[in-house]
């Protein structure tokens, strides 16, 4: 039987393309193939360039007014029918609805914060900087930008980014990821319902294919990317090399360190949460626990035991935590729990023993607790992107912030303790991106800026906030003199007053 094909959405209408080559997409709660995805050819890739440049010149030119009522109506729009998109995502991705509807909501403030972009456009003016001189400055957006996302938020992650590049006049290329590329059509759709111009926003689906043909297409003048950090390494150096803007978000791995003081009921709920919300598949999520002694022993039995009222199933039934995303990906994170015992770690709750909720073949893993994790194991060193929560005893705060620190990563992290003092000076020391006081996921709102350090990010402007606004824009200043009309004469110096 012929499946459904998931087209590109370029100019507003769904386009083939003219390559042959697809790539199943799966519902992993089942754990069938459900459609087939197309990938772009670079000359596919051209196609969509050439319609989101045409649209530029209007587009960028169209009063902030006009522009901005679109960008409330796709807001309206997104908040009238999320729950469509919703079941779109979990249908693809596994997670819960009520996650996916989460997400949703976390991209949707990107596009409320969107919304009141004019008062960021607006340029500086100084009258008389030198007699009968004025100098002013202009912000003016880049052209045609590139955004390549993830499949863990298939949503949330492309409107960190699109909404502000439209709101400042660019033209948008999507490229989503192949394993949950629904979403991407989903929203397309929504712009030109909202009466967004046809190829101010284009959706092209692929793999490295069409990631190349954006990283050197001349015409494409920035990247942001989202993903593992050895694709966003390379996509980072192969974009400025190109002479691009890139911003390129990277892969995790966030620890959590609890101090003797926490109030350990409210730590191991926090672990809980943020270890096995979506199944793990998060950047923001908890992956290792840093317990400071003694606290470790009363944590672990604490956490075990809330891990066991996790009901684990179909994301479309009422389950706390759905499938992982593919087969494979299930399979190498299972994989680590072996490493794990091999390394001389303690498996308290081993996930693949885990009673579900859903069709036996859908992409399971339970939640999956491992103890006196070796920091030497590849558990500890490397991100496994699933459900399996470390804890690695520490004796000390001192010995905990060096630990984080000397990690490769440097996405999120969290304390947990009574001790404003400590928590102040965690604040201080830490060399991560996004970090949480008492607060195990510390994801920043839309008008702050997300983005981590180390190899959880290359480049140099985080996504949304004032610093995703100044990616997606050029200043200019001008300096501008209209002479009086009785004004004249030749003067080779600079002005002196
Ligand atoms: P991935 O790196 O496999 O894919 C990301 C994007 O790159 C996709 O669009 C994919 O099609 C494309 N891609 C894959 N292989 C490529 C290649 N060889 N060359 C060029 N492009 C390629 O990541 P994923 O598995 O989809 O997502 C999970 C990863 O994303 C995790 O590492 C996670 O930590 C990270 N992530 C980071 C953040 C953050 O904010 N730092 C947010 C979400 C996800």
């Amino acid at each position: 039987m012929s499946q459904d094909i998931v087209n590109h959405f370029v100019a507003g209408e769904e386009f083939e393309g003219k390559s042959t080559r697809t790539a199943p997409v799966f519902d992993p709660a089942k754990g069938v193939s459900t459609k087939q995805v197309r990938l772009a050819s670079t000359d596919d890739v051209e196609h969509a360039v050439q319609k989101a440049e045409a649209a530029f010149a209007s587009w960028s030119s169209m009063s902030m007014t006009k522009r901005n009522q679109v960008l409330f109506r796709f807001r309206e729009l997104l908040e009238a029918k999320k729950g469509e998109l919703a079941e779109i995502i979990t249908s693809e991705h596994g997670k819960v609805l009520s996650d996916a509807l989460g997400e949703i909501t976390r991209g949707q403030e990107v596009v409320e914060f969107a919304c009141g972009l004019p008062h960021l456009l607006k340029g500086q003016f100084s009258l008389n900087a030198s007699t009968g001189v004025d100098v002013y400055s202009l912000t003016q957006p880049l052209g045609v930008v590139g955004i390549i996302s993830p499949f863990n938020f298939p949503a949330m992650v492309p409107m960190w980014f699109f909404p502000v590049a439209i709101a400042a006049g660019n033209t948008v290329i999507l490229k989503p990821s192949e394993k949950d590329p629904s979403a991407a059509n989903w929203m397309a759709a929504l712009w030109k319902e909202a009466g967004l111009p046809d190829g101010v926003f284009n959706v092209v689906h692929g793999d490295k294919e069409a990631v190349d043909a954006l990283l050197e297409h001349p015409v494409v003048q920035s990247i942001s990317f989202v993903g593992s950090t050895p694709i966003a390494r390379y996509v980072y150096e192969t974009g400025a090399r190109a002479g691009k803007r890139i911003q390129a978000l990277g892969g995790a791995k966030n620890h959590m360190l609890v101090l003797p003081d926490a109030d350990v009921d409210v730590a191991a709920d926090a672990a809980v949460n943020a270890g096995f919300g979506s199944a793990g598949e998060r950047c923001m999520a908890i992956s290792v626990v840093v317990a400071v002694d003694p606290v470790g022993d009363t944590l672990v039995e604490s956490i075990a035991k809330k891990m066991s009222a996790i009901q684990v199933g179909d994301g479309r039934r009422s389950c706390d935590m759905g499938p992982l995303v593919t087969e494979a990906h299930r399979d190498k994170v299972a994989s680590y729990i072996d490493v794990a015992r091999e390394d001389g770690a303690t498996v308290v709750v081993d996930g693949r023993e885990v009673a579900v909720d859903g069709d036996d073949q859908g992409f399971w893993l339970g939640p999956t607790l491992v103890d006196n994790v070796p920091t030497s194991s590849r558990v500890y060193g490397e991100e496994i992107f699933g459900p399996v929560l470390s804890v690695v005893r520490v004796s000390s705060y001192d010995e905990g912030v060096d630990l984080i620190n000397s990690g490769a990563f440097g996405n999120g992290t969290a304390i947990f303790t009574n001790d404003g003092g400590a928590a102040r000076k965690f604040v201080t020391q830490i060399e991560v991106g996004m970090i949480g006081v008492n607060v195990p996921i510390p994801v920043p709102m839309a008008y702050y800026s997300f983005g981590g350090w180390k190899h959880s990010m290359f480049g140099d402007s985080r996504a949304h906030g004032e610093e995703g606004f100044r990616f997606f824009t050029r200043q200019k200043v001008v300096t501008s003199r209209w002479p009086e009309p009785s004004h004249g004469g030749l003067n080779l110096g600079f002005p002196q007053n």
